[in-house]
């Protein structure tokens, strides 16, 4: 590799993702739905590439099929409460991904300090590297809790630890609500001290928001560009993968003003140029139909998290009775546990990693035929050991699926 990308290893999700193809345990890894999407996103595909305009075939508009961006201005318009242009102030990306790589690349000087909230999405860290900047790492903290399961709400910053971390070299910090892994729905006041620290020091914030709509009651998403002062220095980032249930399609899309913008769309049109465009016509039809009725029950985005709710629910109590101890998630479709309490029940000692949570789970694949993801990948190097407790399960899962789950679990206890 060239000297710039020193470091960088196989992901986390090119091992387990590869476990559980020579394994094939019951795969609680990787986050994505083992059940059909609604039906009607499906129809639109269908109809994006069966219709007689032959013209969806061919390459569409670079920063963005025009039907697909003026669906997207005209949700986030809405929900942000400002006019979003549909030309210079929204892009469409390959996933999340390309929308975190043309954002970090585009905003990053060699040099330049990011702040990264532990634990995180893992390609951050390496996407801020290949730009050339120093990635400065803030972990959420798991505060004591007694007489009840803890909740994502209970991993809260230090806020004297968050501030040290802000200078004048500081560039962005990027913020992930609801989290991956953890499943926190950050709170107004949390994000109202990040918003003021950003404006403080003149820091961008680029917050991956992808599970926007996975939030469970009584929580509530908030979008950090609507805060005062933070849509000048705001980048969001969404996903079709997430918000419905189609995290094949690959589609992503990012917002922020027309100035910000343009450092994304040059990266974008040297590195990908155009997105697919069958698959923005769909998401398009799809966000045509969703913006028309965001405030009833029928609305996608307002039955995702009440049926995933049911799902959280089970699975906590799975794991409760497996003998480990889950943090309850506010947001998002995982939940950590802590697996310690079993550790002196199993037997590491063939698994070579250097991180405890690596081991058991793989050990777990191997025994007894059950994945998850260890979380010490979403912590910089120094904090590893903050991850090494917990592991991470995924429950967009069949309830058929997720009580095979609770059997492999019961048998082997
Ligand atoms: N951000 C977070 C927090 C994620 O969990 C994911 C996972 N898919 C992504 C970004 C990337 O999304 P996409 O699949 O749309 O590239
Ligand atoms: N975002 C998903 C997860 O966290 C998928 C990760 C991936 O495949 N890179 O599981």
């Amino acid at each position: 590799l060239p000297s710039r990308y020193k470091g960088t290893k196989e992901s986390v999700w090119t091992e387990y993702i590869q476990m559980a193809l020579d394994y094939k345990p019951l795969n609680l890894g990787q986050g994505f739905p083992d059940y059909p999407p609604p039906k009607y996103i499906m129809d639109a595909l269908a109809k994006a590439s069966n219709q007689s305009d032959y013209m969806l075939h061919q390459y569409t508009r670079g920063f963005g099929h025009p039907r697909l961006v003026a669906a997207i201005a005209k949700l986030y318009s809405k929900l942000i409460g400002r006019e979003i242009n549909a030309k210079t102030e929204v892009i469409t990306t390959i996933g999340a991904y390309e929308a975190l790589f043309s954002t970090i690349m585009g905003h990053t000087e060699v040099g330049d300090e990011v702040i990264i909230i532990e634990p995180f999405y893992d390609c951050y860290e390496p996407m801020v590297r290949y730009a050339g900047g120093i990635p400065k790492f803030v972990p959420l903290r798991l505060k004591e809790v007694s007489g009840r399961l803890p909740t994502s709400a209970d991993w809260v910053l230090d806020k004297d630890e968050l501030e040290s971390a802000f200078n004048e070299k500081t560039k962005s910090i990027i913020i992930n609500t609801p989290n991956n892994p953890l499943g926190k729905v950050f709170t107004e006041a949390e994000l109202t001290h990040i918003a003021n620290l950003c404006k403080k020091w003149n820091a961008l914030c680029i917050s991956d928001e992808v599970y926007e709509w996975i939030v469970y009651k009584p929580n509530k998403h908030i979008r950090i560009a609507t805060l005062p002062g933070m849509w000048e220095r705001t980048i969001t980032i969404g996903s079709a993968g997430k918000t419905f249930n189609v995290t094949g399609w690959k589609m992503g899309w990012a917002y922020c003003p027309a100035n910000l913008m343009k450092n994304l769309q040059m990266i974008h049109q040297n590195t990908v140029y155009t997105g697919v465009t069958p698959i923005q016509e769909a998401t398009a039809i799809g966000f045509e139909i969703e913006v028309e009725r965001l405030d009833s029950d029928e609305c996608f985005f307002n039955q995702l998290p009440k049926e995933l709710e049911s799902k959280r629910d089970y699975m906590a109590n799975m794991l409760v009775n497996a003998g480990m101890k889950p943090t309850i998630p506010e947001g998002g479709y995982f939940m950590l546990a802590d697996w310690t309490p079993l550790e002196s029940k199993i037997d590491l000692s063939g698994e070579k990693d250097m991180q405890k949570d690596y081991k058991f789970t793989k050990w777990m694949t191997k025994s007894i035929g059950l994945q998850g993801i260890p979380p010490s990948a979403f912590y910089g190097e120094s904090h590893k050991n903050l991850g090494e407790n917990f592991v991470r399960y995924c429950f967009i899962k069949k309830d058929e699926n997720l009580q095979k789950a609770n059997d492999i679990l019961l048998k082997w206890k």
